[in-house]
Parts: structure tokens; C-alpha cells; sequence
């Protein structure tokens, strides 16, 4: 990092506007967190966050394009067309609030978070120091409370305080502090670290979907391999991942053959759908449900339960991401037979946008065998186009490309939203749209004839739990 001047085109307009309204009607009103860690950076931020001395009641007067959300702390989202800009009222660390010393160590464990404070208290809450600066637009000034800029200097995750409280506080900030690691290149500072080694059983204490949350995000941030490295080293991923860490600690390179594809995807902005992070987990000993005879898995869906529902269910994971896993999976045997033997898919089976991450999957497993036995990978990419199937073949859902994750769906349901679409198997039929991604124009490749009746069946059980669950995905589609 060399430069702490940020040039103005970097900065989306909305983010100025919003900046520039607050500070004309006399407030404060800065650039906070990761968009001035990553743009210091020279990296392009996910999003554009504001910190404010405006409450959300003034927000709400000084913009008409502002809604107000969250229950117990309150935040403006102003919001121009598919942008939002999250601005936040400075808060302090509740703790600090409180007179006298901090109560016994259980006692640190934060459960409520909505105590207005000054810039400075507000920098101080704040988890790591590279996410605790603030950028003054109009003095194009970084504001430094935290020493932020000195670990931006020396790549350093370092918590904001005693990391040993900040942790006991919070302990999904562990999370958080491996995913910048993995994610910006960074070392974790010592102290920092120790205490990610003390304290790491303590996220049993965290709400069950806020771990999950920050499990798909570790997986789905660009640095997949880092991050299951990282989580292997300081023992979190004992209390994190435990359905797999024995076998990750006997084989610790196990999973990152896949774990590059899907770093690879995120790179190419095809960020995987749960269903895909999920799967991708268990990968190696899933392998004979993409086989056609010898290692042909006998019964199929049990095995997919016996690797798949105790994290599930440790982790409540939502039914449509199990669901799809499931699909996915069941699928790959068919993929594999019509791929190599030309033969069709079946006709009642989902549409093309719900196949792609089945297609995607397939692709994926497909490069990492071949390159583990010495193909190249322009000789994979020739293979992969041949295949008879509509491609591309993506890891990512329905077709949006990197989840926009402060983009309101404001599309109209029903009326022109509804338009033919062609299934993957050639098949017409009337279904809502999904929004426009350029490869939508690509056509349908024409399947190959189907093959002369030496298609392989699928075993009973394999048949009916597919029709199963394309009739469950689709009922649970028409209900939303
Ligand atoms: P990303 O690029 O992944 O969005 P980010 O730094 O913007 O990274 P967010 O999760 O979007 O991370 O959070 C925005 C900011 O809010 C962080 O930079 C940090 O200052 C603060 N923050 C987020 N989570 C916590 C937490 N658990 N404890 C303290 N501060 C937090
Ligand atoms: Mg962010």
C-alpha cells in the first residue's frame, strides 16, 4: 500500500452523493470498513458502506430514497435503482458503555449492539484494524483511530483490542479473521492468533446461522484452499467442519483439487450456489455417484444421507440447498452416461437454469480428474466443449453471476417476466424468468440423438428419489 489519497473514480457516484448531502446539511459522514481497506488495497470492494453522526431518523428526513431496516440496531439503506448504500449511525461497543469493569468472561458474549457513539467509538467497536479505518472524502483523509494503516502496511489481521475479549465477544469474528487472512493474502498477528488457538470452541456459542453463513462465505470468497487451510491449522475446523476434519487432518490436501476449481469459478465471477459448497465438501467420497458400472454406488441416496445429513442438521441448513444437493448429485450418473454414450437426459427433470449447477458440478469433477491424470488444460476445455449439453457449464445458480448481494430483487413478478424457455433436454415449457445474463443468448446445443436402448437404467431407488425430488424442487418453486 502506497498511497492514502483514494482518486475520486473509484468511488461509486451514489456513495459520493450520499457522502456529500450529509456533510452539506452539517454532519459527518465517511467511507467505513472493508471499502477502504480493499480500495486502499487497490482492490475493487464488494460494497460501499457510510458511517454517519446522522441517526436513522434524520437519514430518513434528508433522504427520500431511504428505507430504514434492522430491529435492533437501526441502518439506512438508500437506495438508487439496483444500488444500495448501507449508512449506519456511529455506534459504540455496548460493553464500553457500561461503568465499571467487564463482568466474568461468559458475560462477555455480546447480545445486543445498538448504542449510538462518536467516529471514534464507533472505529473502535469495529473487529480487525484493517476494518476500522474511515475515509474522509472532502479532506481525502484516511481517519485513523485503530493503527489500521500500519497493519494495512504490513498485511497484518490484527484485532481492535485485546484479541482474547474481542473474541470471547464475538466468536465469529475467529471466522472473519481467517477469511480476510485467506482472502487479502495476510498473516494473522501473533496475539491474534494465539487467541484463535485458546478460544476456537467458543463459536459453539454463536447463533447456528451465522456459522453457516460464514462457513459458504469462506467457501465461496475467492480463497477456498487458504481458508480450509487456515481453519486446519489453529484447530477451528475441529469445531467448525468435525463431519470432516479427522479425514482433512489424516489427508490434509484432501479437498483442494476441488476447492481450486471452485476458487478458480469465483475468480471467472461464477460464485457456486450452497448446494454446490456443500457437495464440494464430501466430494472424494462421492465419486462412485458419478461412475456408470464398476464402482457404481448400490444405494445411492443412502450413501448421499450418510456423508450429507449430520452436518445439515448440525448446521440447520436450509431444506432447498439439501434438497438440490441431493439432486445434484443423483443426477451425475445420468450427466455421465448421456455424455458418454450420447445417450438423452430424462425429459421430466428440471430446467436449464435449475440443471446448470448439475452440468457445473459435473465439469468440476470432470478438470480435477483429468488434470490428476496429466491432461492439460487445453486439451480438458476441447473434451468439455464437446460434450452434448447447453453450456456453459456453471457452478452459480440462476444464471446471475456473482450473487449481488445488495441488489434488491425489484424485478415485476409475472407479466413479460414470463417467456418461453427451452429445458435442457430440448423441451419447451412456460416458466418465470430469471434476469438476463449474457449466456442466456447462448443457444441450446442440440442433443445428440439418444442412444439405441444400451442406455444403462438407473437403479430403482436412484429413478424414484430423482423423480422425487424434481417434483418436490419444482412444488417448492411454483410456492415462492
Ligand atoms: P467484505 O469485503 O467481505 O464485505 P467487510 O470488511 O466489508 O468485508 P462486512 O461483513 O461487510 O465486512 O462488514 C462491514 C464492516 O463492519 C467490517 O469492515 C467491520 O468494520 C464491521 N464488522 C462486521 N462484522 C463485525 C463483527 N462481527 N464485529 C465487529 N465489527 C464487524
Ligand atoms: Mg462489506
Amino acid at each position: 500500500m502506497s498511497a492514502t489519497v483514494i482518486p475520486l473514480d473509484k468511488i461509486i457516484p451514489e456513495a459520493q452523493k450520499v457522502i456529500r448531502h450529509l456533510t452539506r446539511s452539517g454532519h459527518k459522514a465517511y467511507l467505513v470498513g472493508g471499502c477502504v481497506r480493499d480500495l486502499l488495497l487497490g482492490r475493487a470492494p464488494k460494497d460501499f458502506d457510510i458511517a454517519t453522526d446522522a441517526t436513522p431518523s434524520e437519514l430518513r428526513e434528508l433522504f427520500r430514497n431511504c428505507r430504514i431496516i434492522g430491529r435492533r440496531f437501526r441502518l439506512a439503506h438508500i437506495i438508487f435503482g439496483n444500488k444500495i448504500i448501507e449508512t449506519a449511525t456511529f455506534r459504540a461497543n455496548p460493553r464500553e458503555d457500561e461503568e465499571g469493569a467487564p463482568g466474568p468472561a461468559d458475560e462477555l458474549y455480546i447480545h445486543r449492539d445498538n448504542v449510538f457513539g462518536t467516529a471514534e467509538q464507533d472505529a473502535r467497536r469495529r473487529d480487525f484494524t484493517v476494518n476500522g479505518l474511515f475515509y474522509d472524502l472532502a479532506a481525502e483523509q484516511v481517519l485513523d483511530y485503530v493503527d489500521g494503516l500500519t497493519d494495512l502496511a504490513s498485511r497484518s489481521v490484527r484485532t481492535i483490542g485485546d484479541p482474547n475479549v474481542r473474541f470471547r465477544e464475538d466468536p465469529v469474528r475467529m471466522l472473519r479473521a481467517v477469511k480476510f487472512a485467506a482472502r487479502l493474502g495476510f498473516d494473522i498477528e501473533d496475539a491474534t492468533y494465539q487467541a484463535l488457538l485458546s478460544h476456537g470452541k467458543e463459536i459453539e456459542k454463536s447463533p447456528v446461522p451465522r456459522v453457516l453463513e460464514e462457513i459458504f462465505r469462506l467457501l465461496r470468497g475467492g480463497a477456498a484452499v487458504e481458508s480450509l487451510m487456515l481453519l486446519r491449522e489453529c484447530g477451528l475446523l475441529d469445531v467448525l467442519l468435525p463431519e470432516i476434519a479427522p479425514q482433512l487432518a489424516e489427508h490434509p490436501g484432501l479437498l483442494d483439487p476441488y476447492l481450486q476449481e471452485i476458487d478458480r469459478s469465483v475468480a471467472s465471477g461464477d460464485v457456486p450456489v450452497n448446494a454446490v459448497l456443500l457437495v464440494s465438501l464430501f466430494l472424494p467420497n462421492l465419486l462412485s455417484l458419478f461412475e456408470l458400472e464398476t464402482r457404481r454406488q448400490a444405494a445411492p441416496l443412502d450413501h448421499i444421507s450418510d456423508m450429507l445429513a449430520p452436518l445439515c442438521a448440525r448446521l440447520r441448513v436450509a431444506r432447498r440447498d439439501v434438497d438440490q444437493a441431493k439432486h445434484l448429485l443423483l443426477i451425475q450418473r445420468r450427466i455421465t452416461q448421456a455424455r458418454m454414450r450420447g445417450g438423452k437426459l430424462p425429459p421430466s427433470t428440471l430446467h436449464r437454469e435449475e440443471m446448470r449447477p448439475a452440468f457445473g458440478l459435473h465439469a468440476m469433477v470432470y478438470r480435477v480428474q483429468r488434470l490428476a491424470a496429466g491432461a492439460d488444460e487445453a486439451a480438458i476445455a476441447q473434451e468439455i466443449a464437446a460434450w452434448p449439453f447447453p453450456g456453459p457449464y456453471l457452478l452459480g445458480g440462476e444464471g446471475d453471476g456473482p450473487r449481488r448481494e445488495f441488489a434488491p430483487d425489484r424485478e415485476p413478478r409475472g407479466g413479460d417476466r414470463r417467456r418461453r424457455r427451452r429445458s435442457f433436454d430440448g423441451e419447451e415449457s412456460e416458466r418465470p424468468s430469471v434476469p438476463a445474463a449474457a449466456h442466456e443468448s447462448t443457444p441450446a446445443a442440440p442433443n445428440r440423438a439418444a442412444s439405441s436402448g444400451d442406455d444403462e437404467p438407473l437403479l430403482d431407488e436412484e429413478e424414484a428419489a430423482l423423480a422425487a425430488f424434481v417434483a418436490a424442487m419444482r412444488s417448492g418453486r411454483d410456492e415462492e
